[in-house]
């Protein structure tokens, strides 16, 4: 089981209604926090939303002005940054160029004095984990980013650090490597079960990488969960908008006997919500569906009576080699956006949608998220 999901589980790192002002400007905003051990968790936002500031003070770099912080039980106040069980990895411009990447690795260690012997070892082990054992008398420069990015990481885990503090560890790598090393650093987070706490601007990284993520906004958090649940029940329209894309109508939720329907500001019919939906009559709300929970055909499907139907034509066809995106027009100067997987035709006279078609969007009630 999640050990956030078990009742009475002790959190790794607790932050208790953290505030940070720089003079009149709060940046970090009455933010309460359990991170549990071994959990690759993300602090996820925009630029200036607060969560380099919020990992600085996880690292002892910087003081809450209120609130307190406290890691493996014991409270960080007072706490500086090298008597703290974290470490943060730096980006790997800030490896020292005119050393090896043995040296580079080696160089914390050699500081806290400890025999040589260990360090070596430590090293060696370090090096191999990362896959840069044969590289260990290069200089950075003579490493790609993706490389030196390992260096940095390993500079940082060699330490043995309960907890990682990663500040956009994989920004400066190009899309591909990108994707790669995502691959990497959450195997070797597993591997080493130490607990990860990453900051990222990036939505994808963060559903990638994490085990939950918090999503942040202008100091504060708007929602702490899984990617799964946060892409799948936003909580919020700014949830709903940063992660993934959403088709979104504001208006009133009806509530009759036979469940709850959503009247939207702009449209003919109404939208039927799923029999979860515990908002009271006449609240106005903001309605989101996902692009690939809506279906596409250009005949009326089958199960009519349990979906949500409304008819309109392809305005623009995004293809994407696996999927389409289709821009559909469906009146009152409304356009859904709607993506379906390219699949394979049976027979050559199957004719693929088309701009101009008539066609069909049909989806489940419960994919109707309802953001209050
Ligand atoms: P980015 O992704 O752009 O790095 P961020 O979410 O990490 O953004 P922070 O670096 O935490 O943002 O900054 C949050 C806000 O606090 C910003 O508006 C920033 O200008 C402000 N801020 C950060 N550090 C200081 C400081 N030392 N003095 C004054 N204001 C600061």
């Amino acid at each position: 089981p999640n050990p956030w999901e078990v009742p009475g589980a002790k959190p790794f790192i607790q932050i208790e209604g953290v505030v940070k002002r720089f003079g009149a400007f709060t940046a970090v905003n009455k933010i309460d926090l359990d991170i549990y051990q071994g959990e690759l968790f993300s602090l996820l936002g925009g630029s200036g939303c607060g969560k380099t500031t919020l990992l600085r003070m996880l690292a002892g770099f910087d003081n809450p002005t209120e609130g307190r912080i406290l890691i493996d039980g014991q409270d960080m106040t007072g706490v500086p940054a090298y008597d703290r069980p974290v470490n943060m990895m730096f980006q790997s411009y800030a490896l020292f160029p005119h050393m090896t990447v043995e040296n580079n690795v080696a160089y914390g260690l050699k500081r806290e004095g400890l025999p040589k012997r260990e360090i070596r070892e430590r090293v060696n082990a370090m090096l191999k984990m990362v896959e840069l054992d044969s590289f260990a008398k290069r200089k950075p420069h003579q490493l790609s980013g993706g490389q030196r990015q390992r260096v940095a990481l390993a500079r940082a885990l060699v330490k043995q650090p309960k907890v990682l503090l990663l500040d956009e560890p994989l920004g400066a790598l190009d899309k591909r490597l990108r994707e790669h090393t995502q691959f990497e650093l959450m195997d070797i987070q597993d591997r080493l079960g130490v607990t990860f706490v990453v900051v990222t601007h990036d939505q994808e990284e963060a559903m990638t990488l994490s085990t939950r993520i918090a999503v942040m906004n202008q100091g504060e958090i708007l929602q702490i969960d899984t990617p799964t649940n946060i892409y799948e029940y936003p909580n919020s329209r700014f949830a709903a908008e940063f992660i993934g894309s959403a088709n979104m109508f504001e208006g009133q939720v009806q509530r009759n006997g036979k469940g709850s329907t959503f009247h939207a500001d702009g449209l003919s019919s109404e939208i039927r919500l799923g029999d979860k939906t515990e908002v009271d009559h006449g609240t106005a709300v903001t309605v989101a569906i996902r692009p690939e929970k809506i279906f596409i055909s250009r005949t009326q499907p089958e199960n009519a009576e349990s979906m949500n139907i409304l008819p309109g034509r392809i305005n623009d066809i995004g293809y994407m080699g696996k999927y389409s995106i289709y821009r559909v027009d469906i009146g009152g100067g409304r356009i859904m956006e709607v993506s379906a997987q390219n699949r394979q035709r049976h027979h050559e006279s199957e004719r693929t949608l088309d701009w101009d078609d008539t066609v069909y969007l049909s989806w489940l009630p419960s994919s109707s998220v309802v953001l209050t």
